[in-house]
């Protein structure tokens, strides 16, 4: 990074650090986004901050939204009392894109994870329950086929039994570790129709 003046550092550095960035892409995008008109950096930038500052969580599913109860929430031909728990939202977005899934959903944003030391107080599991206390006749479990969604899907099915709520999970038409949001719609759609009841 000493080949370049500092300023150019820090923004190699900055893009670096996000999610699948590695020190070659970050130099093409900084250099890019140099040669940008400044317009344009303006508005990318400012995009960034104003989602960033907009954004927060829906009070009912936990999903992210820039209003306070998110628009599938709001949606009174929804069915409400068919609950999908999903780790993110990028997982619910997924199911959205199938068109297919009526119900609503609740976003844990993560996963029981013991050796990363994220317990069950870490996610949206509290609030889950809390919902639970209103009218639901079935919770769908779609954590993710990863060893820590498993161990979620078992945690949330023992909780939830004792309410009597049907409780199921996805059919494992999805790959193991398989991050929900790279599957296509149709396997999708098997997963969601294949559920089982735990
Ligand atoms: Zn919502």
């Amino acid at each position: 990074m000493d080949y370049y003046s500092k300023e150019i550092s820090k923004l190699i550095e900055a893009l670096a650090s996000l999610p699948g960035i590695g020190a070659k892409t970050a130099q093409r995008l900084a250099f890019h986004i140099l040669n940008m008109p400044a317009e344009q950096v303006e508005a990318l930038s400012g995009a960034i901050l104003h989602a960033r500052q907009n954004v927060r969580y829906c009070r009912q599913c936990f999903t992210l939204t820039d209003e306070e109860v998110c628009p599938i929430c709001k949606d009174s031909a929804r069915d409400h009392k068919t609950i999908m728990v999903v780790e993110n939202t990028r997982d619910l977005a997924a199911y959205e894109k199938t068109g297919k899934f009526t119900g609503v959903y609740h976003v844990l944003h993560g996963a029981i994870s013991p050796m990363l030391g994220i317990g069950p107080n870490d996610i949206r599991l509290k609030e889950l329950l809390r919902r639970l206390e209103g009218d639901v006749n079935e919770v769908i479990i779609a954590t993710n086929s990863s060893l820590e969604g498993e161990t979620t899907a078992m945690y949330i099915s023992k909780l939830i039994k004792p309410t009597g709520i049907k409780v199921t999970r996805i059919a494992s038409g999805v790959p193991v570790g398989g991050d929900l949001e790279y599957i296509d719609e149709v396997t999708l759609l098997r997963a969601l129709e294949g559920r089982t009841e735990l």
